[in-house]
């Protein structure tokens, strides 16, 4: 017996009340994305669940393809028969009997059809006893069965579904507007991307190269990370800035223990100026409190000065070894530590001040013109498409 639907379920979802139509939109449009390589299937939207119409494709390998979406709670593969006693009682046995590796078994009954002859527990009873009955070697063990069998009865038809598996949880990648990722090649701000993108944010992305001092590879490097990233979502478009002439004014410029920050600040009214011509609302990086001399609260604050866009900080508090973890689960990993340079890395200050005055940053950068060098770079920006590929499929790592 062939399982003929998917059934995902929404979790966090259903607490969103009358906004909940904006997200099963999204959803199903993220889930029609990201399946259009099975031609056949349908995605039918309800308002507390949602329904893959298999059409003969594979449940496995699609039920795979969904793990990376946001916004799905759990998915199961299920078969759907006509609302009648007797049909559930044959399909499910067939379902038993064929599971492989199966000796216990559980049965749950949820029925949203009143007009159903029995109520669930009336109908969990009935169910036991017939599967009991016409098998020979099942026992049912209501703790930790092998397949637990759920009966799922809704006015419009009986689903049967088995085989119950995690989604990536979160909002579907849509639902909560767009923002910038300043993205580097290491191994912080991915995870910052990662992390927003499961609150239903759109990710677009700005890196800043300094060509020679930094490479061809190294921008490569980032391509791929946002190529990873671009998994999550639909694909994210990667702004690519030509840093160099203006890190180099600093560098001559600005006194040594100051470069740092006014390199930072420089970062982030490009990005904002990036964001506001692309109608972007905020911007995200992948700072952690503490964690290097620019991440101190005064450079935090030295830093955020120029700009009054939010900036999201979705590692602010967590330690640099959870972060890692998170970069080795989503497959990030290996690629941030491609030993590649990056552009703040080439010309950091031996000593950058760790309390750097914001007073004092100003004074140093006024009668400075950066608006023409900002303006510059603007003009120049690369803007590269990047596409999740196929073959990425099978190399993602378990997401949870
Ligand atoms: P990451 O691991 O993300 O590089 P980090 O621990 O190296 O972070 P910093 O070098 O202080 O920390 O960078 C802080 C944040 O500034 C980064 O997480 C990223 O969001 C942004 N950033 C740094 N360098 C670049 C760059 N070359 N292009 C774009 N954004 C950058
Ligand atoms: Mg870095």
């Amino acid at each position: 017996m062939e399982y003929d639907h998917i059934v995902i379920r929404y979790g966090e979802l259903t607490l969103k009340g009358r906004n909940r139509k904006i997200f099963t939109t999204q959803l199903a449009k993220n889930v029609r994305q990201a399946l259009k390589d099975f031609p056949a299937i349908k995605v039918e939207k309800l308002r507390d669940r949602m329904y893959i119409v298999l059409n003969g494709e594979d449940p496995d390998a699609i039920m795979e393809r969904c793990r990376k979406i946001f916004g799905i709670q759990s998915m199961s593969v299920a078969l759907k028969v006509e609302n009648d006693v007797e049909v559930i009682k044959e399909s499910a046995l067939k379902l038993l009997t064929e599971a492989e590796n199966v000796r216990t078994f559980k049965v749950s009954t949820k029925r949203s059809n009143k007009e159903f002859p029995l109520d669930s527990q009336q109908f969990n009873q009935v169910l036991g006893g017939h599967l009991l009955a016409n098998t020979d070697d099942f026992t049912v063990d209501v703790h930790h069965p092998d397949l637990e069998v759920s009966v799922d009865l809704r006015d419009e038809a009986t689903y049967i579904t088995t085989k119950k598996i995690f989604g990536a949880a979160g909002l579907p990648v849509g639902s909560s507007g767009r923002a910038l990722l300043l993205l580097s090649g290491g191994i912080d701000s991915p995870v910052a991307g990662f992390m927003t993108m499961k609150r239903g944010v759109q990710l677009e992305a700005i890196h800043f190269h300094s060509p020679p001092y930094t490479s061809e590879r190294a921008k490569e490097k980032v391509l791929d990370l946002a190529e990873k990233l671009s998994f999550y979502g639909n694909s994210v478009r990667v702004h690519v800035v030509p840093f160099t002439a203006l890190q180099q004014k600093i560098h001559r410029e600005i006194p040594n223990g100051y470069s740092m920050t006014v390199m930072r600040r420089m970062m982030m009214r490009i990005s904002e100026a990036v964001a506001k011509k692309e109608g972007i609302l905020s911007l995200v990086t992948g700072e952690s409190l503490g964690q290097v001399a620019s991440q101190t609260m005064e450079s935090m604050h030295a830093i955020n000065a120029v700009t009054n866009y939010p900036v999201i900080r979705p590692l602010v508090a967590m330690n640099k070894d959870e972060i890692i973890r998170i970069s080795k689960e989503i497959d990030m990993y290996e690629i941030s530590i491609r030993p590649f340079e990056d552009c703040c890395t080439v010309f950091v200050p031996k000593q950058p001040k760790t309390k750097p005055k914001l007073e004092k940053v100003e004074q140093f950068e006024a009668n400075m013109e950066f608006e023409q060098d900002i303006q510059d770079i603007l003009d120049n920006i690369e803007t590269v498409v990047v596409e999740a590929k196929d073959k990425q499929d099978e190399d993602m790592d378990d997401l949870l």
